[in-house]
């Protein structure tokens, strides 16, 4: 098939005096300047159901972004009906038309969405200018042309053999229902592939995001809309997560559910599911990517300087709230005072404020309860015996949610922030004896349930073929002197397994997969 070849949209740098950055910059004005009042999208309706809940910037939480309209369960029940109404249409439309919608909707992210997504992201979810252009721009953009890719390759397997007078061929039909996208905050693209994904393959979809991330998914459901996807296909509701699962979960036409976020909702999840099986017209897909305790295990060979600039970036840009970010690290002793020097020299260097002055690294935390629950383990932290504060541990919540960048140094490999889901800005790093690396290496292993990023650094060739080996299932994606966040689409296909996820690897042929269920026709002549 034909399809336009995906390449990775490029990062642009918003150097001072670029054009870019003087319209990024004028985007976040225009946004700052107003205050928007945003519908839920069911079938052609905008429903405003004047139940308003206050958006605002997390480093900025008295300042007003606007309002958004929260549903309740009557209107999780019309967006599935929605969904059914526009599934006969959607799935008979040539799927050349469905890919042309979201390549659409790719060049309008790229182009003149760009500056307004980024804006939204930045003010909306307290992204810096670079996290916001790697994900809402660029990586959308990613996530909808590689996925037109993989359909085209999807459509075209088809059974190799046909015995003479007869015809076998392969139908990758849709699934019979409505799919469910329930997608996080940390993520713009995330958010924006959970619902086009299966949409892609001839599915209508039922799509609630987080609450903190509403004011950047509004702009993309802009965009599929502009882009000329039909009413009813991507239904966007804001309804609290249980009651929309209550009405979704007992549902007979519920096919999948398309997730990301927390371990124990998932589970929770599953869980109701499996509890409602007999329900259903038919087993749901279930997808699901959630939590991660990502490591980072030096060996004696590693170069200490690239050791620690990765766990900077890996444990503290968006402010560790990533599923990948570097949050446990395990450091030979040989090389450690090295490691630690240019590490704190690093976060010396981090500056910490608004998203609007594009030179602050560090930005707020999504929201006041994400800031007192990692703020909860700092401070048991400082309390507790064989943990010093190297750096950071202190945190103010008065203009937007802050917490400096922390390192905790741990005597027990066990202790509580080495093995826990933070999901803020904390790394805890734990000295082993740089003779004993493959004990390490087992440690790394056993030490959390997670199984989703990780990284080796090492300049010896035997010790990366043993951490290859010892940790197969530690990590869905294992990074080989490098740091275990910034998975590209089309390059590094993303997802982990363990307490991690269903690991149906986000932005790949695996992942469309899971949103047809294949027809066999054998024809005899
Ligand atoms: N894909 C992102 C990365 O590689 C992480 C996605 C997530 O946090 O869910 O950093």
């Amino acid at each position: 098939f034909n399809v336009p070849e995906p390449i990775n949209e490029p990062v642009k740098s918003y150097a001072p005096g670029s054009r870019e950055r003087v319209e990024l910059q004028a985007a976040i004005a225009e946004a700052r300047g107003k205050v928007v009042d945003i519908p839920m999208f069911i079938g052609s309706d905008e429903v405003r159901t004047g139940k308003k809940i206050r958006l605002s910037p997390p480093h900025d939480h008295q300042h007003l972004l606007g309002y958004f309209h929260e549903g309740d369960s009557s209107h999780v029940e019309q967006a599935i009906q929605s969904a059914l109404g526009a599934k006969y249409a959607w799935e008979n439309m040539q799927w050349e038309q469905r890919a042309a919608i979201f390549l659409k909707a790719a060049e309008l992210i790229a182009g003149p969405y760009r500056y307004k997504i980024n804006a939204a992201t930045m003010l909306g979810q307290s992204k810096n200018v670079f996290q916001a252009e790697i994900d809402a721009a660029c990586e959308t953009a990613d996530f909808l042309r590689f996925n037109v890719k993989y359909m085209t390759e999807i459509y075209s397997q088809q059974p190799s053999k046909n015995d003479p007078g007869v015809w076998n061929r392969l139908e990758q039909r849709p699934l019979e229902g409505f799919v469910f996208a329930l997608t996080p905050f940390n993520f713009t693209a995330i958010a924006a592939n959970l619902p086009a994904a299966p949409a892609m393959m001839g599915n209508t979809v039922v799509w609630k995001p987080a609450y903190t991330q509403v004011y950047s998914a509004n702009i993309i459901m802009e965009v599929f809309r502009l882009a000329g996807l039909p009413d009813g296909v991507i239904n966007l509701i804001y309804v609290d997560g249980p009651i929309a699962g209550e009405v979704v979960f007992q549902h007979p036409d519920f096919a999948g559910i398309h997730f990301t976020g927390s371990t124990a909702v998932f589970q929770t999840i599953w869980e109701t599911i499996g509890s409602n099986i007999r329900r259903y017209k038919t087993y749901p897909r279930v997808v699901g990517e959630t939590g991660g305790k990502d490591f980072v295990i030096a060996h004696k060979s590693a170069n200490p300087k690239e050791v620690a600039t990765a766990l900077a970036r890996g444990a503290f840009e968006f402010q560790g709230q990533k599923c990948s970010a570097a949050s446990r690290a395990y450091i030979p002793s040989n090389s450690w005072e090295q490691v630690k020097g240019y590490l704190l020299a690093d976060l010396a260097g981090m500056k910490m404020g608004g998203t609007e002055d594009f030179t602050n690294f560090v930005n707020a935390v999504i929201d006041e309860r994400a800031f007192d629950k990692i703020m909860a383990y700092i401070e048991e932290a400082k309390n507790s015996e064989g943990v010093q504060v190297l750096a950071g541990g202190t945190y103010d919540k008065s203009k937007g949610y802050f917490i400096a960048p922390t390192v905790l140094l741990v005597e027990d490999p066990m202790y509580k922030t080495m093995c826990e889901e933070i999901f803020g800005p904390v790394l805890t790093i734990y000295v082993y004896h740089s003779e004993h690396f493959e004990e390490a290496l087992e440690l790394v292993d056993q030490t959390s349930s997670y199984g989703l990023t990780g990284a080796i650094f090492s300049r010896d060739r035997y010790a990366i073929e043993l951490a290859t080996q010892k940790l197969r299932h530690a990590a869905g994606n294992f990074y080989v002197n490098d740091k275990p966040t910034g998975a590209v689409v089309g390059q590094q296909p993303f997802g982990g397994s363990r307490a991690s996820g269903t690991n149906d690897k986000a932005g790949s042929m695996i992942n469309l997969l899971r949103w047809v269920s294949p027809r066999t026709i054998k024809e005899t002549f």
